[in-house]
């Protein structure tokens, strides 16, 4: 007789593993399917954010900004220092022990909550008296468990350049970007996206010369222009990117280095690289999972077809995270997931999609939430802005980091807020107070009349409030 379960999730990235936690944590008996392996071919939860996405990036990122400081930052405080150098394997063997303790972590957590941890690739089989019967295989080994509920969290990979094979020894994905051991001396990416930005920055600052080629026209189309413009001035100057918009890709040629033919400007032009990150996108991962034998529903681009609520076509089949709809982002992921274990519980959680924050980490780092002015120029809604720098803001010169613009946004006749931008040091923290304007309908008058802490870099968040209503103290 198969194992049965209340709730069966597939996939044990963000968005699956606090599903099943949550779910757990509701009194059903659960069961998650993963079937990644990590570096060392052994089975490791967490999917891309903890394996090979947000939490190895973010180290290695951190690692390159202090190598940065100390070469190009130090001095200014009197701080000299001579010889400094990096060891890239200790750096990557440092990435990969924060790696590893978090999905040990999720492994933990699992256990803790008595959740059936299954490796191996879960598809879906059909439904019999109301129970879904989902196959799980491990290679050669293969067991069919039943589930009530089931709830897809497959994730996505990287989305592949027609004609180009990923090696991961020249020509890399995400997984082979955040692999490497040794400092390329020069480096090529397709794809200036958030992807694309947080690669070639770990490289520029430890010294690689580093290009990024990329289709469209327009820099970080999704965010506020006069923000991307603030970016793109910043990375190609402070860091040294070399970022060249609307380019066509030609032919890539392996060899001992990697040359990529492209055209810009209506030039016919070539890069030549000695490792090329391949970073246009991300598409979900379906394939595998039974969806057309079952009848699930999936769209042209491979998405799992959902409504508002995460709930698919089929009965108590439910799909979250990267592989619906909506910004391929780990803290949506999750909080689809809590939803969707509390709906099955028969409660009412609300998942606001206008209120998920967005981050690169970049240095300045770049973040915003809710409506850019360019979104609110086409929606027709009048509004006000308010904008604000870290230049003259005590924290951020302490910190050396007074570079980067807030800007707020808010209804011209009601004073609510609509958005919030940032540019700056920490924008990754700081995006949560619009976060929380956003969420409790805030004004701006109401950010402007409450106490921020002195000296800190949430003052430049106030005085942008402030100057919605044109009053800055300090502008
Ligand atoms: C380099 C990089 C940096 C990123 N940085 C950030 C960041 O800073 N912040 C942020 O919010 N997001 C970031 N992301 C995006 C983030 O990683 C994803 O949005 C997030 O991981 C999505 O979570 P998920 O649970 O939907 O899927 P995933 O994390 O992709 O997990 C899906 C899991 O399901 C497994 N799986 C797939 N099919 C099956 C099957 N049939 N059976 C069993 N298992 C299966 C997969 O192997 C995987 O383990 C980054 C991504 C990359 C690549």
């Amino acid at each position: 007789m198969s194992q049965q379960f209340d709730v069966v999730v597939i996939g044990a990235g963000p968005g699956g593993y606090i599903a099943a936690i949550r779910a757990a944590q509701l009194g059903f008996s659960t069961a998650c399917i993963d079937d990644f392996k990590g570096r060392d071919g052994k089975p490791a939860l967490g999917g891309t954010c903890l394996n090979v996405g947000c939490i190895p990036s973010k180290a290695l990122l951190q690692s390159s900004e202090h190598f940065h400081a100390l070469e190009h930052e130090f001095a200014e405080h009197g701080i000299n220092v001579q010889g400094a150098s990096f060891d890239t394997a200790k750096m990557a063997a440092r990435k990969d022990g924060i790696v590893s303790k978090l999905t040990a972590g999720v492994a933990f957590l699992f256990k803790k909550n008595k959740i059936a941890s299954l490796h191996g690739l879960g598809r879906l089989l059909g439904r019999e008296n109301e129970k879904w019967q989902i196959e799980v295989r491990d290679g050669d080994t293969v067991e069919t468990i039943e589930a009530t509920q089931v709830i897809v969290a497959t994730g996505s990979r990287p989305r592949p350049l027609p004609g180009i094979a990923i090696d991961n020894r020249q020509i890399l994905d995400n997984a082979g970007a955040l692999a490497l051991t040794e400092t390329p001396k020069r480096l090529g990416v397709i794809g200036a996206g958030v992807i694309g930005l947080e690669m070639g920055s770990v490289w520029a600052r430890l010294g690689t010369e580093v290009s990024i080629l990329e289709a469209m026209p327009t820099f970080l189309a999704a965010a506020d222009q006069q923000i991307a413009k603030e970016a793109l001035s910043s990375l190609s100057k402070g860091t040294g990117l070399n970022i060249r918009m609307g380019v066509k890709i030609g032919a890539i040629t392996q060899g001992d280095s990697v040359k990529v033919e492209y055209e810009h400007d209506g030039k016919a032009q070539t890069l030549e690289v000695d490792k090329l990150i391949v970073a246009i996108g991300r598409v979900p991962n379906t394939e595998g999972l039974g969806a057309q034998s079952v009848g699930l529903q999936v769209d042209e681009r491979g998405f799992v077809v959902v409504d508002e609520l995460c709930h698919t076509n089929l009965p108590n089949i439910w799909a979250v995270g990267d592989v619906v709809r909506g910004p391929m982002l780990a803290h949506k992921a999750m909080e689809e997931g809590v939803a969707v274990a509390e709906r099955i519980a028969g409660q009412k959680p609300h998942v606001d999609f206008n209120s998920i924050p967005f981050v690169i980490y970049t240095s300045p780092e770049i973040a915003w939430v809710g409506k850019t002015e360019e979104q609110l120029k086409a929606a027709g809604i009048a509004y006000k802005k308010g904008t604000s720098t870290f230049a003259a803001n005590g924290r951020a010169l302490g910190l050396g980091q007074a570079k980067g613009t807030v800007k707020l946004l808010a209804d011209a006749q009601t004073d609510r807020i609509l958005g919030m931008h940032v540019i700056g040091p920490m924008a990754s923290e700081l995006v949560t107070e619009g976060v929380l304007a956003l969420e409790f309908k805030a004004a701006s008058e109401d950010i402007a009349r409450i106490v921020h802490a002195h000296p800190t870099l949430s003052e430049v968040v106030h005085e942008a409030a402030l100057a919605c209503d044109k009053r800055a103290l300090h502008g």
